[in-house]
């Protein structure tokens, strides 16, 4: 059945419309997969995104560290004074 198609197109005249017909027709179906792939994508990364901030701390976010120049220790970003050493940024 499927040979029956190929013979028939290939006879067919218009053999190169067809050809580009075919191509026009499979970039567009992987265009669409494409672009329904990185969809998926983004949103599970939105996804992981939530669940990382929600457990923990609900109102700043991630929490973003510095090192402390006079210390080497680890602080938040949005600290003034560090926590160990009193040295304010
Ligand atoms: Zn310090």
């Amino acid at each position: 059945m499927f040979s029956t198609i190929i013979l028939h197109v290939l006879a067919s005249p218009f053999l190169p419309l067809t050809f580009v017909l075919l191509l026009v027709w499979g970039v567009y179906r992987l265009q669409r997969k494409f672009k329904r792939d990185e969809r998926a994508r983004i949103e599970a990364l939105w996804r992981d995104q939530r669940n990382d901030i929600e457990p923990g701390s609900k109102s700043s976010g991630p929490v973003l560290e510095k090192k402390c120049p006079d210390c080497a220790e680890m602080v938040k970003a949005d600290a003034r004074i560090c926590r160990f050493c009193r040295h304010e940024f």
